[in-house]
This record gives C-alpha cells, sequence and structure tokens, in this order.
C-alpha cells in the first residue's frame, strides 16, 4: 500500500487550531467536520465495514513494525474510534473480533515465562489490550507462527493448513483472556 506511517496536519483535510498542532484535538474536530484524509478515511471505513480483523505482521523488536505502529497512530484516531466513554467493552468497535497473527525470530520454547525471551503474552499485551481492546475490539487467540525462517518446505505446509482450517471456524471461537495490567 505503500502506507505513509508519519503523523502530521497532512492527516487532515481540516484545521481546527492553525497555530499550534495538536493531534488528538484534530483528530476529533476532523470527526465533526468530515476532515480526514483520503488515506485514513479510506482505511476507517474499512474497519467500520469489517466484523474480524487480521493484522498479520513479524515481530518486530517486540512489537509491530513501524508502519503498522503508525497506521494505529493515524487511523486509530480520537472522536471517530475512540474517546470519552466509549473505550474498551463499551469501545467504538465493540461486537467486532480482531486476530493478531504473526510470526517470529525466535522458537516457541524461548516465549514463555522465564523463557529465553519471556512469554509471548505480555509482550503482545501492549497491542491486544492498549489497542485492541482500547477501541473495543474483542481479541482472538493468536495465530503465531514461530521461526519460519527455520522450517522445512513440509512444516510450512503443515502450519499454513493449520491456519487455513482454523480460520474456516474463526467465527465460532470465543475471545481470548489477553490479560489486564
Ligand atoms: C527489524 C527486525 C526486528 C526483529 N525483531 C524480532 C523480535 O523482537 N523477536 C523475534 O523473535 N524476531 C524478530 N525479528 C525476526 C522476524 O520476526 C522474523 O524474521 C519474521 O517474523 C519472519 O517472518 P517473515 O514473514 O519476514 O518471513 P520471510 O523471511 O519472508 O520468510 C520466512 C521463510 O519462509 C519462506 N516463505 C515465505 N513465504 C512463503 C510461502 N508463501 N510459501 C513457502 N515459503 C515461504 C521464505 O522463503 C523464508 O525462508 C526481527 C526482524 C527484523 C528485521
Amino acid at each position: 500500500m505503500d502506507f505513509n506511517a508519519i503523523s502530521g496536519r497532512h492527516n487532515f483535510t481540516t484545521v481546527k487550531d492553525p497555530s499550534y498542532f495538536r493531534q488528538q484535538m484534530e483528530e476529533v474536530y476532523a470527526t465533526e467536520a468530515d476532515g480526514f484524509a483520503h488515506d485514513i478515511a479510506g482505511e476507517i471505513e474499512k474497519i467500520e465495514r469489517c466484523d474480524l480483523m487480521i493484522w498479520q505482521f513479524p515481530l518486530w523488536w517486540f512489537g509491530l513494525p513501524g508502519i503498522l505502529e503508525g497506521w494505529v497512530d493515524r487511523v486509530f484516531a480520537m472522536g471517530r474510534t475512540y474517546g470519552g466513554d466509549k473505550l474498551y467493552g463499551n469501545g467504538v468497535f465493540a461486537g467486532k473480533r480482531a486476530l493478531l497473527s504473526l510470526t517470529t525470530g525466535g522458537p516457541a520454547t524461548a516465549y514463555v515465562k522465564g523463557g529465553f525471551q519471556g512469554d509471548i503474552h505480555a509482550i503482545l499485551r501492549p497491542i491486544q489490550r492498549g489497542m485492541l481492546q482500547f477501541v473495543g475490539f474483542e481479541v482472538l487467540a493468536p495465530q503465531i507462527i514461530y521461526g519460519p525462517v527455520r522450517m522445512h518446505d513440509s512444516q510450512r505446509k503443515e502450519v499454513l493448513a493449520g491456519y487455513a482450517e482454523r480460520l474456516k471456524n474463526i467465527s465460532n471461537e470465543t475471545p481470548f483472556d489477553v490479560g489486564i495490567y
């Protein structure tokens, strides 16, 4: 998509305060005045239409790659996607579900509590709790493929087939407990 991950005045076609840029204030104003830039408006509309949102990404530095992080910074806009009492269970996207589908460099044995890398669920909590649940999504158990780089072709086919099978029945899945802080 070549999505521009950097926030600024170009997020908006409207201007609330030309003298000092405060992103969230401009977001609230753009919500009232239909003033989101074309790329942001298009992404928000996709979220509003979807029942299940899947983020496919490689784990980078224990988090999202910068472009996906920047997508969140720009697209999860105050006023339109959260704000006031519209947070968590009462969030704008309540009733929708989200799934993290990620790959790692490290092996599964390293991503456990007390392991070499630590608990993968703690690592994902800022994303699952602080982003997805924050705006109202129910979160499904993450789809994690550990170390695809070291997989043989047959193993890769097996994990892809397992994921395909999961997706067939995903509408019947119950939300996952992402843990709280
Ligand atoms: C900046 C950076 C930070 C990172 N931080 C972390 C970190 O914090 N923790 C961590 O664990 N790892 C980290 N990594 C490693 C990273 O998570 C993995 O390299 C990544 O998840 C691998 O997934 P990929 O999609 O990039 O795989 P690729 O490298 O694109 O593919 C993996 C293998 O699968 C093969 N393949 C790809 N697509 C197909 C297909 N359709 N069919 C068959 N074979 C295919 C490729 O040929 C390749 O051999 C980091 C990497 C970078 C660059």
